[in-house]
């Protein structure tokens, strides 16, 4: 559905995303894994828009995605979330999520989804008076009521506990049940990928260096130097 080829990113000399190729599935799990500086958020910037990659091209169910906006990209169905938080902090939880809603013509999903991540009594709440863990499942929802194909995160564990981390899994596996949409998962927590994940690639220094289901990518030699460094 998305597939990605040959893509590259340089800034300056830095070499951020080397000649990466994959197929992202309709409805898998995809997690992204790798150290510091591999350049998974550069590789989310480049699928999301945010950045027009030096080499390779992408394209959505076979639509080149060339020249096409962030904005035009989330409209055919390729949502985000951000390392950093990025909700409008002034606007109420339920406005945050309509700006996506009205955006996309309204997503069906919406209203379980709220209910699925835990927002439902805090619809009037201004969203910078919601905890951080609260603030990256507004994220989630926002994603979601554009109505995406494929919801791309970038470290939506970061910040929490094991406990709302668990949670969270439970949750992303009921979007991709309910939503259908393929999920794109960044994250260092690697229990968290591993449980919840159907495929793993592993980045280091921009290129991909192993590709796999969570227990092949464990088994990987080269995954255990670069990353788990053991
Ligand atoms: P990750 O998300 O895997 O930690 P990043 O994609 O953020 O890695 O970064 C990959 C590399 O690209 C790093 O060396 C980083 O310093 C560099 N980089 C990322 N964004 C920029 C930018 N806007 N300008 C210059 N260098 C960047
Ligand atoms: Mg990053």
């Amino acid at each position: 559905m998305l597939e990605l080829n040959g893509v590259s990113k340089s800034f300056g000399g830095v070499h951020a995303v080397r000649d990466v190729s994959f197929v992202l599935e309709q409805g898998e799990v995809r997690g992204l894994i790798g150290p510091n500086g591999a350049g998974k958020s550069t590789l989310v910037n480049l699928i999301s828009g945010l950045l027009a990659p030096t080499a390779g091209s992408m394209t959505l169910d076979g639509l080149p995605l060339k020249g096409k906006s962030a904005h035009q990209r989330a409209r055919l169905g390729i949502a985000r979330t951000f390392q950093n938080l990025r909700v409008f902090p002034s606007l109420s939880v339920e406005q945050n999520i309509d700006v996506a809603r009205y955006a996309a013509g309204g997503a069906p999903l919406v209203d379980a989804a709220i209910a699925e991540f835990g927002l439902r009594d805090k619809l009037t709440a201004r969203a910078n008076a919601l905890s951080y863990g609260d603030q990256r499942r507004l994220e989630i929802v926002r994603g979601l009521a554009l109505g995406p194909k494929v919801l791309m995160l970038d470290e939506p564990a970061a910040g929490m506990n094991e406990e709302e981390t668990a949670a969270l899994g439970a949750s992303l596996r009921w979007v991709q049940r309910e939503a259908g949409c393929a999920l794109f998962v960044i994250d260092h927590d690697l229990k968290f990928i591993m449980t919840l994940c159907d495929r793993i690639t592993v980045l280091d220094m921009g290129a991909v260096i192993a590709e796999g289901s969570p227990q092949e990518i464990t088994q990987n030699p080269k995954v255990i130097s670069a990353y788990l460094g053991e």
